[in-house]
């Protein structure tokens, strides 16, 4: 049996799956990974892109945040890929519960995902930090300087910068739906995030599913493991 006959097959045996995705899923979509050695580390910038994008560097620098911002973190022709589609479609068909995911694209929603779990927040989302006003990201995509609201209040990215705490509401929901699961699939993340990647800790199953192109720091523990694209492999997936 290949790895891929057997993907099929602990797929198509559970109702109760849970996926848990990272960087290597929006990668495929164009979407440059921050911690991979071809990803944003490797383009020029006064600072690394962990300091441009904690909250002391919003705070203090807050239109060169922006400036930032706009160019690398709001990319409006990014498309989901054969993952996100694969993912959608096996919680249409009652087999997948929940996508708890590190990335801020929102592309899981775009392919048709409904139970979708942002642990680092969402590009889409944008609130005024006075009024709590609603913004999507056209809004900030096409402001100038610091974006503000009608009420003249700062408007914030509704993302995890770093330094700052996940949410909390969040993240329950997430360990709740994974310690729960029958079979849990872990893909596009070499799990070196913390806390989030922590959090595939709470799997009680016995049915670990790790995809990814480089080893991972708990391919030890995986029922199996598929060292490939994680569009590739989902893409050969039936979901009916
Ligand atoms: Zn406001």
């Amino acid at each position: 049996m290949t790895k891929i006959e057997e993907l099929q097959q602990l797929i198509s045996a559970s109702d109760n799956i849970v996926f848990f995705g990272g960087a290597g899923v929006s990668t495929e979509s164009g979407i440059p990974d921050f911690r991979s050695v071809d990803g944003l580390y490797n383009q020029q910038y006064k600072y690394p892109p962990e300091v441009m994008l904690s909250h002391t560097f919003y705070a203090e620098r807050t239109a060169e945040f922006f400036d930032f911002y706009r160019k690398k973190m709001i990319i409006p022709a990014a498309k989901p890929n054969k993952a996100h589609y694969k993912l959608a479609e096996l919680e249409k068909a009652g087999k997948l519960k929940a996508v708890i995911t590190q990335n801020i694209d929102g592309l899981h929603q775009m392919a048709g995902s409904k139970m979708v779990l942002e642990l680092h927040g969402s590009v889409k989302r944008n609130y005024c930090e006075r009024c709590k006003k609603f913004y999507d990201d056209s809004f900030i995509l096409h402001s100038v300087g610091v974006p503000t609201c009608s009420c003249g209040g700062p408007i914030k990215p509704d993302v995890v910068l770093y330094e700052e705490g996940l949410d909390q509401d969040i993240t329950q929901q997430a360990v709740a739906y994974i310690s729960k699961a029958d079979v849990l699939i872990v893909g596009g993340t070499s799990l070196v995030v913390y806390p989030a990647a922590g959090m595939i800790d709470y799997f009680r199953g016995n049915k670990l599913i790790l995809i990814n192109r480089a080893a991972t720091s708990t391919d030890r523990k995986a029922h199996l493991l598929i060292q490939d694209s994680i569009g590739e492999v989902l893409g050969q997936i039936s979901a009916g």
